[in-house]
């Protein structure tokens, strides 16, 4: 990137200007990871402080039958499948009391599309938990299963959010958008959920008093340009409702095998070799300076590991995804030397030695309690920081 260029857009972040596609573009071309970061701290900085928000959450996944089978995904398996699976809804519950420790807030569940699950279901194991658990907010469904739902139940998406909402839902997830352009989408989604469809249920959503997380599956085959599309897409909608409370890169995983029937489900393998950290951190701060909108940008650490998420810190990102035990989708993929469990007091001192202040949060992402800021740099001085393998 030449000179005058770097400095016209420095001199737009510093002044708060809306930056365009030709300039999400440009940063993606640059190398210079610092001055990225420095950007994209500033902006973070400017919004959120040194606060670093956390949930203590639970990933849960009533089951892993789908009748789609996207190009990227692991997860599922068809009916009949070794390892194929779906809870009742007694067991989901079950399993949500087993995760019932260290004063959990928020239980997030997503599922394959079941092709004989009847949509009764869905709301019948929401309300089971919710009775079960009646102070854990339920962020519940990708678009593309609300979809699915509108499919098997004939109902539109209107009465099924009510009923979802009605059975004790708190927000959907942000999953499904993957990425948006449709050169790209073809290749990888083999379900019907795309951009209309997908933008159609969270406005829908965000119009029911829902606020709502988005995603976007960064590392594959697309190109920086599909990256810095799919957040203006996202601005965009966020400048009409207003209802996202957070941007989520998701990093692909690439190294799909399956453990337990040695069956490779990934069909994109050949042609991708998956973010480097460098790349992430990239993405991360491109991403906070584009959403100028979005309040908050999420480094998911089961997909980074613990050092690129400490670094993420400085690239923009003020969230980091909770306490997670079990993590089906990615841990079918491959851990990547990341630990099974994080819970309340490790996200403390990850957050802490980083130099920032720890928030636990709800899923609206209201704040439940503020931990004590950072020991000051001199008294980090005198004792060894942890280094996060
Ligand atoms: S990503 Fe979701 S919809 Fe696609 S195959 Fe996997 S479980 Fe099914």
């Amino acid at each position: 990137m030449d000179a005058g260029l770097k400095r016209e857009l420095e001199e737009k972040v510093y002044a708060g200007e809306r930056l365009t596609r030709a300039d999400g573009e440009a940063l993606y071309a640059s190398d210079d990871l610092a001055w990225l970061g420095r950007l994209a701290h500033h902006r973070r900085t400017e919004k959120n402080g040194d606060r670093v928000m956390f949930n203590v959450n639970r990933h849960l996944n009533l089951t892993n039958v789908c009748t789609a089978s996207c190009a990227y995904c692991s997860f599922q398996r068809k009916p009949g499948e070794k390892a194929a699976y779906t809870m009742r809804v007694e067991q989901a519950v079950e399993k949500a009391l087993e995760m019932k420790d260290e004063q959990l807030t928020e239980l997030h569940i997503v599922n394959g599309l079941h092709p004989t699950l009847p949509w009764k279901y869905y709301p019948r194991v929401l309300r089971a938990l919710k009775e079960a658990l009646p102070d854990v907010s339920l962020k519940c469904f990708t678009a593309t299963e609300v979809q699915w739902f509108e499919k098997i139940s004939g109902l539109p998406a209107d009465e099924i959010l009510d009923e979802l909402i009605d059975a004790g839902l708190a927000s959907l997830t942000g999953g499904g958008a993957e990425i948006f352009d449709w050169e790209i989408r073809q290749q990888i989604v083999d379900h019907a959920c795309h951009w209309e469809d997908w933008s159609r249920i969270h406005r829908l959503a965000h119009q029911k008093g829902l606020r709502t997380p988005a995603t976007m599956l960064y590392g594959h085959i697309e190109e920086p340009r599909h990256r810095v599309d799919h957040v203006m897409r996202l601005r965009e909608l966020q400048d009409e409702t207003g209802g996202f409370v957070v941007f989520i890169p998701l990093r692909y995983q690439h190294d799909f095998h399956d453990s337990a029937d040695g069956i490779v489900r990934n069909r994109i393998q050949a042609k991708t070799t998956m973010a480097s950290p460098a790349e992430s951190l990239k993405t991360f701060a491109v991403s906070r300076l584009m959403l100028d909108n979005f309040d908050h940008v999420k480094c998911f650490w089961v997909m980074h590991g613990l050092s690129v998420a400490q670094l993420s810190l400085n690239f923009g990102v003020d969230d980091l995804d909770g306490s997670v035990v079990e993590y089906k989708i990615t841990h079918d993929a491959d851990s990547y030397g990341t630990p099974d469990t994080m819970h309340r007091e490790d996200l403390l001192t990850l957050i802490q030695d980083a130099g920032f202040q720890p928030v636990e949060r709800n899923t609206r992402y209201e704040v439940v309690r503020e931990f004590d800021a950072p020991m000051s740099l001199a008294d980090r001085r005198r004792e060894p920081q942890q280094v996060w393998a």
